[in-house]
This record gives C-alpha cells, structure tokens and sequence, in this order.
C-alpha cells in the first residue's frame, strides 16, 4: 500500500526498513529500483507522463525531504518518516561492505564519480567498487555494456531527475544488475565536492534553504517547492 502525495506513490517506510527491503531486493532475481523523490520532482512528474511512469514503477519509492512529509499529512495521510536518498544510499553501502558486495557509480562531472568511488571503499572496507563512469555520454548502449561487463550488483545512478529514472527504466534490466538507485547529486557529496547541510539545518527542516544559500542558481528549481504545498492545499480542498 503506497500513500499517494499528488500521483506519485510513496513506500511508508522507516529508514531501517527501507535498508532491510533494499537489501532484499539486492537478493532477488531480476532488475529492482529505487527512486527518492522530493517536491521538486513530483512537480516535474506532474508535468511528464513517463517520469511519472518511471518514478511509480520503482519498486522502492522513498520519500526525500521534509516537503514530501509535510505534504503527506496535509492530506490526511501521514508518512512514518523522511528516507533522504543519500542516507538510504550511505546505509545500504555499509551493509554491502559486510558482505563485500560489487557497486557501479554512474553519473556526475567527469572525475568526480572516480574519486566517490576512492573514497567510498576507503569509508566501506569491503565494498568493491565495480566501475565509475560520468554522467555526461552521448550514448546508453556502451555505459550500459560496460556495467554488464563490470559484474556489478547495484549502480548509483546519479544523472539528476527524471533523466536516471528514465535512463533506469530503459537500460536497468539490460546492466544485469539486481539493484539501481537513482540519487541526484549524491556522487558530488560522496566526492566532497559538494558538502551536505550540517545537522541542524537538516533536522529543522531546512535542508533546501541551506543548499539554496550555497548554490543560489537553484532558485528557479526550488520555486517548485512553494507550488507543490499550493498543489496540496489544492488537492487537500476536494
Ligand atoms: N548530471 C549528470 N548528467 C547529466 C546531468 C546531470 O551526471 O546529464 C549530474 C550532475 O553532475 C549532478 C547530478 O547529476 O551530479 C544532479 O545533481 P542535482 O543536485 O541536480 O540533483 P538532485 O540531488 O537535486 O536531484
């Protein structure tokens, strides 16, 4: 049962048992993804019926940021408990080095998703890092073969929204891999070059303003925000 925040469906799950079901999957036959949206992206698959199709066609649909939550409940259908992507990712990758599982890195300025992955294993002992590759090919066919060939059994796939959740949905099953997640801009972060927010702006709620401090061209994008809560309170008034 998934709780509906404008079209797209949310899995209510806590951060401990999204990890527990990421895992499952990790371990089952066949392609799974995840996907974490936040407003920004509802708004976006409001507008575009095949990132709405590739976002509700994951098979973990994580809720990212407290907009998401604050959403839910207006409409009367609360959600447990915010699952940021990164942190999700963070956790699953701990969990995967005890049991020396194969990562693929996709996505980010050349470069950048190389030295994730450096510091990745050095934080993870244990997690081997299938591959890297960035985010800006011209072609799938050759990315995609190149993970097949990697032998990977989850890829970060970090390509900004919709485009790796529409790059999933097409290429997924043809990396062989078991798990894809798409996670934005989580590769810069795990690559410090971008830093997240310190804890107490994340713990109040205000994340998005923080990034919006540092990287002011984000304006337009973040205008999103204030049209979701009024697509809400919309929604909310039939
Ligand atoms: N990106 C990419 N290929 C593209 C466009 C974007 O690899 O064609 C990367 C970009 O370099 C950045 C990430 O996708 O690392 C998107 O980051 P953003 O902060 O926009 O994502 P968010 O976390 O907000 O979804």
């Amino acid at each position: 049962m998934r709780i509906d925040v404008l079209g797209v469906g949310f899995d209510n799950l806590t951060m401990d048992e999204a990890v527990a079901e990421g895992l499952r999957l990790l371990d089952e036959d066949g392609m799974h993804y995840v996907v974490t949206p936040n407003p920004e992206i509802v708004e976006v698959c409001r507008e575009n019926p095949a990132a709405m199709e590739a976002v509700n066609g994951a098979d973990l649909v994580l809720a990212d940021g407290i907009g998401i939550i604050k959403g839910a409940a207006m409409l009367g259908t609360p959600l447990k408990d915010r699952v940021p992507g990164i942190e999700f990712a963070s956790r699953l990758m701990a969990r995967m080095a005890q049991e020396g599982r194969s990562l693929y890195l996709l996505g980010a300025k050349p470069g950048v998703a190389d030295l994730a992955g450096k510091k990745l294993q050095e934080k993870y002992p244990g997690l081997v890092i299938a591959g890297t590759h960035d985010g800006y090919f011209q072609e799938d066919g050759p990315v995609m073969e190149e993970i097949r060939q990697s032998g990977a059994e989850a890829v970060f796939v970090c390509l900004g929204a919709p485009k790796q959740e529409l790059w999933i949905r097409r290429n997924g099953a043809d990396t062989g891999a078991h798990l894809l997640c798409g996670l934005g801009g989580s590769l810069d972060v795990f690559a410090g070059v971008v830093q997240r927010a310190p804890k107490f702006w994340s713990e109040h709620g205000l994340e998005w303003f923080y990034r919006l401090c540092k990287e002011p061209r984000r304006i337009g994008r973040m205008m999103k925000l204030p049209v979701f809560l009024v697509h809400v309170r919309q929604r909310r008034a039939k």
